[in-house]
């Protein structure tokens, strides 16, 4: 038909190109003839040779030339029209053979027409196979038939339909298809006179959407769920639990104690197999109706459904403290890991997913709090009191802002010579309802949260300017003492911090001190060596405060690099009454002697206690029977009062 045409339309072209011509010729001939002289009777010629035009030649000839014009430009136009028509032609030809879309024509009676190379290499059908067939053969059936009959219904009432349905190849393989169908009307008037959808297959996208779906829920390491997993578990376990009457849940967090020394002492692969190791017992332990996750860093959760009676979360409970306590080899090494954990129960603590996990690590929090491997079940006043740290937390930040925060400072008292000899910076929080605040109700909240970092160095630079503000006015008291949080000591950038602020406050090195408790030097014994010769180079004072509630060995003492223990100012309360705690106070001083650290007593109340230390050669005592911890102009007040004092002795 194609062809028919276009042989119909150059003929209409050659006959509008040809009669023009045709009749120019025959005006031209007409002319020639009526242009031919006039011969004379005797035969020649008359002598008038100009050639005389018949009337109507010329009028034959110049309409004959501008037809001929005409005819030749209209052929050259539609001749341009036919070049671009079959240069459209060929294009979307070529588009509908080699496009990587599949592509589908029926009729108005959605009979396919044609397909496209690509459909035949999508579905596997051949074109022969599918013609005069209905798109619907291409239906897996089923559930998805419900697409097919949406789509047609779609593009009936609105004349296009997009969507993802399933498809069926010719061997039977069920597939994702994105899908775009379009109805083609001759007019508004009209039916459709055809359809042509246009589809790819999308098995690839799917697979890709699946896997990234599944790294968002699932942790590299253990092949877990993981948090976000937990909360989707949670809220379908918790709709399935509120449809039915005394369904009950067990949320169970887990904390592995003292995971953070595996890491940073054996280095974070050992770390890593640790985890596997404790992800892979866990799950070996747990019944099938309970389902484990691995929260990130060291935590693990467990749900447990219908765990009616209470007694059985207890028994799962024990059994996760036998799997977890069972001594595991990492690097030939046997390392003996215990866990702390927290539980909430559905409904009794809470109804949704965040309200049980909030409640379970609150109870975690406890059982940490209280002394690590053990388990705590979520109770009300646990609620109260997590909610006074959130907002003590958020009063402390604006504290920080706000300039609420201070320091007192307490003298250090040489027991020879009777003068102060350094002074321990003490932060306090002038609350603006509550008044005075001391460390001990807010230096844990900020430790348990990054302000401890902040706070700690506001700390470091406010003790620094005011020894160096007392040097500049030519009061010596000694070494100005700072207590160093955990969390601050273990930065990476900390000894670049104690640096800056010398530079900043300019306070020479050996006027300050460092007070660092013994369980932080011995959290990460290895690292803390380095980080306490690194800060001794530059000069800088060492003590380990609270001295004897830790473990350190001696061995450890030794390669610290500190200058000076501080006893615990529990043994000395009990000097008097208890005579372990005196042998303990007199064995410390002496080891502390042999190891050529200067020792300081805390907590010196009174003078039984000062005459004990002294007998013992414990050359500083720091206590409130000296002085309590008092403002900057007080404790200088109190330096000159010991100076003369001792001078009177
Ligand atoms: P610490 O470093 O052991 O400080 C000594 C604590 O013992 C001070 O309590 C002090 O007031 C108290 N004390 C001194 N002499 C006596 C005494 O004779 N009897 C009794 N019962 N107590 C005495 P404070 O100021 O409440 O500080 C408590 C703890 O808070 C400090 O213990 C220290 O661990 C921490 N802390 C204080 N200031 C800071 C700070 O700026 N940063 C950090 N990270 N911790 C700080
Ligand atoms: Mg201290
Ligand atoms: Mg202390």
């Amino acid at each position: 038909m194609q062809a028919q045409a276009f042989f119909g339309r150059h003929f209409i072209i050659l006959a509008l190109s040809l009669t023009p011509i045709f009749l120019f010729i025959v005006g031209f001939d007409l002319w020639v003839l009526n242009s031919r002289p006039e011969l004379l009777s005797d035969g020649s010629a008359l002598t008038d040779s100009s050639p005389v035009l018949a009337p109507g030649t010329l009028s034959v000839l110049v309409i004959g030339a501008i037809f001929a014009l005409f005819a030749l430009f209209s052929a050259r136009w539609v001749w341009r029209v036919q070049r671009q028509t079959a240069t459209q032609l060929c294009l979307q030809r070529n588009i509908f053979e080699h496009t990587a879309e599949a592509m589908l024509v029926t009729n108005g009676a959605r009979q396919i027409v044609a397909v496209n190379p690509a459909f035949e290499q999508i579905t596997g059908y051949c074109a022969t196979d599918v013609l005069g067939c209905s798109p619907d053969m291409l239906s897996p059936g089923g559930d998805q038939q419900g697409s097919y009959i949406d789509a047609w219904a779609g593009v009936a009432e609105r004349g296009a339909w997009q969507g993802e349905i399933w498809a069926r190849r010719k061997d039977g393989e069920i597939y994702p298809t994105l899908i775009r169908l379009r109805s083609v009307c001759e007019s508004e008037q009209h039916p459709p006179s055809h359809f042509v959808a246009m589809f790819s297959d999308i098995s690839a996208q799917k697979a890709q959407e699946t896997r990234i779906d599944y790294l968002a829920h699932h942790d590299p390491l253990t092949a877990l769920p993981n948090r976000q997993a937990l909360g989707v578990f949670l809220a379908s376990q918790i709709a399935a639990a509120g449809a039915s009457v005394g369904q009950t849940l067990a949320l169970l967090i887990i904390d592995l104690d003292n995971f953070k020394t595996v890491n940073d002492s054996l280095g974070h692969h050992a770390g890593d197999q640790l985890l596997r190791q404790m992800a892979a017992r866990l799950q070996l332990h747990l019944g099938p109706s309970a389902q484990l996750f691995r929260l990130g860093g060291d935590e693990f959760a467990i749900v447990q459904a219908h765990p009616a009676p209470a007694e059985a979360v207890v028994a799962l409970a024990q059994e996760i403290f036998r799997a977890v306590g069972e001594p595991c080899e990492i690097n030939t090494r046997q390392l003996h890991i215990s866990p702390s954990l927290g539980i909430s129960l559905y409904p009794a603590d809470g109804d949704t997913a965040e309200m049980l996990i909030r409640n379970a690590d609150t109870a975690l929090y406890f059982a940490k709090a209280n002394g690590r491997n053990n388990y705590q079940f979520f109770t009300e006043p646990m609620s109260a009191a997590a909610n006074k740290r959130l907002s003590t937390e958020s009063e402390l930040w604006q504290a920080l802002a706000n300039d609420q925060l201070l320091l007192h400072y307490q003298p250090q008292i040489n027991l020879v010579s009777g003068e102060v000899v350094g002074v321990e910076a003490l932060v306090r929080w002038q609350h603006p309802q509550h008044g005075l605040i001391f460390p001990t109700d807010f230096i844990p909240v900020a430790e348990a949260c990054s302000l401890i970092l902040p706070l700690g160095n506001w700390v470091l630079l406010a003790a620094c300017r005011q020894a160096k503000a007392w040097l500049d006015a030519g009061l010596d008291l000694g070494e100005i003492a700072v207590n160093i949080s955990a969390l601050q000591f273990c930065q990476p950038d900390f000894a670049m911090t104690v640096q800056r602020i010398l530079l900043e406050t300019g306070l020479p090195p050996e006027r300050l001190e460092l007070e660092i408790t013994e369980s932080t030097v011995m959290q990460s014994a290895d690292s803390s060596v380095k980080v306490l010769a690194e800060l001794k180079k530059m000069g800088i004072k060492l003590a380990i405060d609270d001295f004897g509630t830790g473990y350190s060995s001696l061995t450890y003492l030794r390669r610290f690099s500190v200058d000076r223990l501080k006893i615990d100012r529990s043994f000395v309360a009990d000097l008097e009454s208890d005579v372990d705690a005196a042998s303990l106070v007199a064995s410390i001083v002496s080891m502390g002697h042999t190891l050529g650290l200067e020792l300081v007593a805390e907590g010196v109340e009174n003078a039984v206690q000062a005459d004990f230390l002294r007998d013992r050669h414990c050359q500083r005592v720091q206590g409130f029977h000296f002085s309590r911890p008092v403002s900057a102009e007080a404790v200088v007040g109190l330096s000159h009062i010991f100076r003369r004092s001792s001078q009177l002795v």
